[in-house]
C-alpha cells in the first residue's frame, strides 16, 4: 500500500493507538510533548485517549473500515489494553508495524499460555492447572487448594477470580464463571507484591524501571511505593532479571510490565505480565526522567532506549471513583478536595477525564515525590487521609 517504514520515525509522524482508555491518554500526552501526531481508535466518544488525541476514529476494534482508517492515519500503531482482538492486531500489522506484536498479545491475553511462558523461561509462577473440561476439573490435585480460580481470558482488577477451598467449592466456582477455560492457582503465602517495567527495542535493546512495590485492595492496586529500600536488593535484581528474561523470551519490541509475588519464605514467583505501561508504573511520570509512556513511545517509534534515572522516591495513590461517594453510602457526587490536596509538597494529580465516577473505577492517580522515603510517605499518609483513603 504504501513504502516500508523507515525508523526511527521522528517528530511529526503520527502514533497511532488502539484503545482509548487512561493508559491511552496519558501514551498521547508523551508523544504530543515530543512532537508527534496521535491517532486513537475507541468507540466511546468521550474515552480518556479519545479527548486529547489529534485523531479519534469512533469505531470498534473489530470494524475493518475503523481499523483501515487508523493505519492510514498513522505511521507505527501500538494497544493500551491487552484485551483487544487479536484479530484487530493482525489486521493493523498487515498494514503498518505494529508493537508489541500480536503473537506477544495473544500470551498475555491467556493466563494459561502466559504460565507456559513463565515455565519456557525458567521463572518460578504459582503451582496451576489449567481447566477447560469437567475431567480436568475433577482431575485437579488437592495441593492445590486452598486455591484462586482465574479465568483464563478477560480477567483484570481482580475480576473473573474466585476463591476455592475445596474441591466441591472448585465445582461451583467453576459453574460460577460459566464453565469457560481457567486456570486454578495455589494460594501462596504472601509476603509482598511487586512489579518491574521493561522496554525492550526492535534490536532487542531493553532498559527498566526501578522495582515498584504494590499494595492492592480487593484485587484492585491501591498504592504503589518506589525507592532504594523498599525491598531487598537481591531481590529487586532477581526481579529485574526475571522480566528481562520474560521479554527476551516473547521477542518483545515495547514496554511490558511484569507482577510479581515475594512470598513469606522470601523466594520470588511471578505472577502475570501486561503488554502495555501499567497502573504500578504511573510514578515514573513525576518521578524519573523518563516516564513509562516515553519509554513506550521510544519503543514505537524505534528511538533509542536509554536508561531511565529516579531522581525522587515517589509514592502513588490511585483514586477510585468511590472517592466521589463520600463516607457514606448514598448517590450524591462530591469533588474530591484537590484544592487541599495539591498543597501538599511534591503532589501531582493526574485525572482521566472520565465523565462518571463509579465505585472501582480508575477516575486517576496522585503521585507524591519527595526527596527521602520518609518525605514521601508522610506526605503521601496526609494526601489520604484528605482524600479518606486508608492509611498503609
Ligand atoms: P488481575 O489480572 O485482576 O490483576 P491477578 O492474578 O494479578 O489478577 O490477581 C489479583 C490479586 O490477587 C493479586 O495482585 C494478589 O493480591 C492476589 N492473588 C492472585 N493470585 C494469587 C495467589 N496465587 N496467591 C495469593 N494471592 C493471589
Ligand atoms: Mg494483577
Amino acid at each position: 500500500m504504501s513504502a516500508p517504514t523507515v525508523f526511527p520515525l521522528l517528530p511529526g509522524a503520527t502514533l497511532g493507538v488502539l484503545g482509548g482508555g487512561q493508559l491511552g491518554r496519558m501514551f498521547v500526552h508523551a508523544a504530543q510533548a515530543m512532537g508527534y501526531f496521535t491517532a486513537v481508535l475507541d468507540p466511546d466518544a468521550h474515552s480518556p485517549a479519545g479527548q486529547v488525541s489529534h485523531h479519534h476514529i469512533r469505531a470498534s476494534y473489530d470494524d475493518a473500515a475503523g481499523l483501515a482508517e487508523l493505519a492510514r492515519l498513522s505511521d507505527a500503531i501500538t494497544t493500551e489494553f491487552e484485551n483487544v482482538p487479536a484479530a484487530a492486531l493482525a489486521t493493523l500489522a498487515a498494514l503498518r508495524p505494529v508493537a508489541p506484536a500480536a503473537s506477544a498479545v495473544a500470551i498475555a491475553q491467556d493466563r494459561a499460555q502466559e504460565k507456559a511462558h513463565f515455565v519456557r523461561c525458567g521463572v518460578p509462577c504459582a503451582p496451576y492447572a489449567v481447566i477447560e473440561t469437567a475431567a480436568q476439573r475433577a482431575a485437579v490435585s488437592a495441593d492445590l487448594l486452598p486455591g484462586i480460580l482465574k479465568t483464563a481470558r478477560m480477567g483484570y482488577d481482580g475480576k473473573g477470580q474466585v476463591r476455592v477451598n475445596t474441591t466441591a467449592e472448585l465445582a461451583a466456582g467453576w459453574a460460577s464463571v460459566g464453565a469457560v477455560p481457567c486456570v486454578l492457582e495455589k494460594m501462596l503465602p504472601l509476603a509482598l507484591e511487586c512489579s518491574v517495567i521493561v522496554a525492550r527495542g526492535r534490536d532487542g535493546s531493553m532498559v527498566n524501571l526501578p522495582v515498584q512495590r504494590n499494595l492492592h485492595h480487593g484485587g484492585i492496586l491501591a498504592m504503589t511505593e518506589v525507592y532504594k529500600s523498599n525491598m531487598p536488593p537481591a531481590l529487586m535484581q532477581q526481579a529485574v532479571a526475571a522480566a528481562k528474561s520474560i521479554a527476551n523470551g516473547l521477542d518483545y519490541v515495547g514496554v511490558l510490565c511484569v507482577e510479581f509475588f515475594v512470598l513469606q519464605d522470601g523466594s520470588l514467583v511471578v505472577n502475570e505480565i501486561a503488554p502495555r505501561p501499567h497502573n504500578s508504573g504511573h510514578y515514573s511520570q513525576n518521578a524519573c526522567d523518563i516516564s513509562q509512556f516515553e519509554l513506550q513511545v521510544r519503543t514505537l517509534a524505534g528511538l533509542a532506549l536509554v536508561q531511565p534515572r529516579q531522581h525522587s522516591a515517589a509514592v502513588m495513590l490511585n483514586l477510585l471513583g468511590d472517592l466521589w461517594f463520600g463516607h457514606g453510602q448514598g448517590n450524591a457526587a462530591q469533588t474530591p478536595p484537590w484544592d487541599a490536596v495539591l498543597a501538599l509538597p511534591g503532589a501531582h494529580l493526574h485525572l482521566y477525564g472520565k465523565q462518571d465516577a463509579k465505585r472501582g473505577r480508575k477516575m486517576g492517580h496522585l503521585n507524591i515525590t519527595a526527596a527521602t522515603p520518609e518525605a514521601a510517605r508522610a506526605t503521601a499518609l496526609q494526601a489520604a487521609k484528605q482524600l479518606g483513603l486508608p492509611a498503609f
